[in-house]
């Protein structure tokens, strides 16, 4: 039976911290706030935004959601980004992702001022991560790191394979796997044989978006497993990119969905957040 990294739990207490620092901040006269962009009705992204709010609530983090409609010019979007950048009461800004169609990703993420950039997805932020000098971390990979952290799992040395090489998850997660001293695989939809990579993972990310795609003969006996997708299965049921069923027998470490990597990336936010406040108030 392998040992489930409660990231609910453990981003509880990650988020008490947040609290107790954002307390000591407002008795210093400084207050941290987070700007929300959420454009059109993605029923998910709706979802992820209420658990933002919720989780900056309770941190005694201010947050404020830009509720947009889907026909919402570029223009627009990008006249809002303008003036929250400019507004020093705003600390964070994070635009939600996926954007409907017709509007380009890339240029609001490239509007957004690093200073103010809580997912680390501008440039300037991503060349930091590739350089190791960051302020704010990735939220999703930092999440797994702060995870593996409190559970005394150290990357170092390890054979980390990582499934997935998205700019948001896969990429960055490599690279703080690499910070962290292990020896990483990266693999994706290209790979050739990929299940000879992954049964020589100490440390399996799946980071694929398809439910249940990591099946047991995936995984080396012992494997610490994190789970990062969050995907609906035939049913409709929400489910991750490993087959817990099968896979949590074999594996050492196990995360799981709902409940694991998902609260840790709120939490990594609310972290970034906070870091901004001080970094614009010259506290960092
Ligand atoms: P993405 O941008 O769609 O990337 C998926 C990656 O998986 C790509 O690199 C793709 O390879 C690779 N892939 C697809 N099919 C594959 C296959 N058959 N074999 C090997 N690799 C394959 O997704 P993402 O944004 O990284 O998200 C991944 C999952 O994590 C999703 O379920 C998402 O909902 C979830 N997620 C969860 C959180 C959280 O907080 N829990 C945060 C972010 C994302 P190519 O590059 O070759 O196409």
């Amino acid at each position: 039976m392998a040992t489930i990294l409660d990231g609910k739990a453990v981003s509880a207490q990650v988020k008490a911290d947040v609290k107790r620092e954002v307390e000591a901040l407002a008795g210093r006269g400084v207050s941290v706030s987070l700007a929300v962009i959420l454009v059109g009705d993605d029923p998910a992204s709706h979802t992820y935004v209420r658990n933002k709010e919720k989780a900056c609530a309770e941190a005694g983090i201010q947050s404020k959601t830009y509720r947009l409609p889907a026909g919402t010019t570029e223009q627009e979007l990008l006249a809002l980004v303008e003036a929250l950048n400019a507004d020093k009461a705003v600390n964070g800004i994070l635009c939600q992702l996926p954007l409907p169609k017709g509007l380009n990703e890339a240029a609001v993420i490239a509007a957004v001022s690093p200073a103010k950039d809580v997912d680390a997805f501008h440039t300037a932020n991503v060349g930091h991560i590739m350089l190791g000098d960051y302020a704010f971390l990735p939220c999703t990979p930092a999440g797994i790191v702060e995870l593996l952290d409190r559970y005394r799992i150290d990357p170092a040395g390890k054979h980390c394979v990582v499934i997935g090489r998205s700019n948001i998850v896969g990429k960055p997660m490599a690279m703080l796997l690499l910070h962290r001293n292990a020896t990483v695989t990266v693999c994706h939809s290209k790979t050739e044989d990929l299940a000879a990579y992954t049964r020589t993972a100490d440390i399996l990310v799946a980071a694929v978006g398809k439910p249940r795609f990591v099946t047991a003969d995936m995984v080396k006996p012992g494997a610490v497993v994190i789970d990062v997708g969050m995907d609906r299965d035939e049913n409709g049921k929400l489910c991750g990119d490993v087959d817990f069923a099968a896979v949590e027998p074999k594996a050492a470490y196990i995360t799981p969905v709902p409940g694991g990597v998902g609260p840790m990336t709120i939490a990594t936010l609310l972290k970034n957040t906070v870091t901004a406040a001080k970094l614009q108030n010259g506290m960092a």
